[in-house]
């Protein structure tokens, strides 16, 4: 078990959301496609120089989307791992770009930058030495000394931490490591192991708070990995036969192959494979420069191609 392969979240306006992670955050743009449920509706994947697991965040941009409102069941925050010498780089930048951001604060130890981005999406930097010893693209918009390297972990809002902690333990193969006030740190991998890149969920206990609504600025799911289908599948097992929890069929996603459940907080959990990852269709060296669609999809793609928004803006 290896923790976190994605996540997924909505947004308003496809063209700021690119602007936003592209040319602010320095991810790459990895894979320009449609939501296969909604052609209408761009599917935006950003990560490292490759789209690896646990660096990807991906968004659905429905145009005027209305605001949607963090709460119980839901990811209230990802978060992103950067070098440890790098908060002072990125506070700066987000004063040059306006970009809404917090005092940062302590948490299990470490540094982290609270930000936003223009929907509302709660976000956080989390500075790490370990961070800084991983790979960086080289080819975006912040230098490569500083650049985000993946997400570090998420954080989901539950009433009461024991049963989303036991499918984390029971069915994902995490394990609690720590707790720190309202906040149960679980963590993938065995003793200290963990991976730094989508290797943590943190639990926050809210209590009776109001369950979570969807819209724009919401995670949509959070999808942890499977390295196999075999292994998959044997997660699922483990979901009906410990939990009563049954999984859907496996979906093609094209880039990976998926399975989704509602965790017992209300939060929607997928479990992907690691293959084939976003080099299956397009050279590896021109990731997110076409519309990629699936192969069902390609007889309208002129249709399609005319109802999408713009997503360049003009200079
Ligand atoms: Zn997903």
């Amino acid at each position: 078990m290896k923790g976190i392969h994605h996540v997924t979240a909505i947004a308003s306006d496809a063209a700021r959301n690119l602007a936003f992670y592209r040319d602010i955050l320095g991810l790459r743009l990895v894979k320009k496609t449609v939501n296969f449920d909604d052609p209408g509706t761009y599917h935006l994947y950003f990560g490292d120089s490759s789209g690896s697991p646990g660096t990807i965040m991906t968004f659905f941009p429905h145009e005027g989307a209305g605001p949607g409102r963090v709460g119980v069941g839901q990811v209230g925050e990802t978060v992103f791992a950067v070098p440890e010498a790098s908060i002072g780089y990125w506070t700066e930048r987000f004063i040059a770009h306006g970009v809404v951001f917090e005092t940062p604060e302590r948490r299990f130890g470490e540094t982290m930058l609270p930000f936003r981005d223009a929907d509302g999406t709660r976000l956080a930097l989390v500075a790490l030495a370990s961070a800084g010893r991983l790979d960086a693209w080289h080819g975006g918009s912040v230098p490569a000394g500083h650049a985000i390297r993946g997400i570090r972990s998420v954080t989901l809002w539950v009433a009461a931490g024991d049963r989303t902690g036991a499918v984390l333990a029971g069915a994902l193969g995490m394990r609690e490591s720590a707790r720190e006030g309202a906040y149960i740190r679980h963590v993938a991998g065995a003793d200290d192991a963990a991976p730094v890149i989508g290797g943590a969920v943190d639990l926050r206990v809210v209590g009776d708070f109001l369950p979570g609504r969807m819209g724009a600025g919401s995670v949509h799911h959070v999808a942890f990995r499977a390295e196999s289908d075999a292994a998959q599948a044997a997660m699922g097992e483990a979901l009906r036969s410990g939990f009563g929890i049954q999984a859907t069929e496996q979906k093609d996603r094209n880039y990976f192959r998926s399975i989704y459940f509602r965790e017992p907080s209300g939060a929607i959990f997928e479990i992907a494979t690691d293959a084939p990852g976003f080099a299956a269709d397009e050279p590896a060296e021109t990731l997110g420069e076409e519309l990629k669609l699936p192969a069902w999809l390609e007889p309208k793609r002129d249709a399609i191609s005319r109802a999408l928004p713009t997503l360049e803006r003009a200079a």
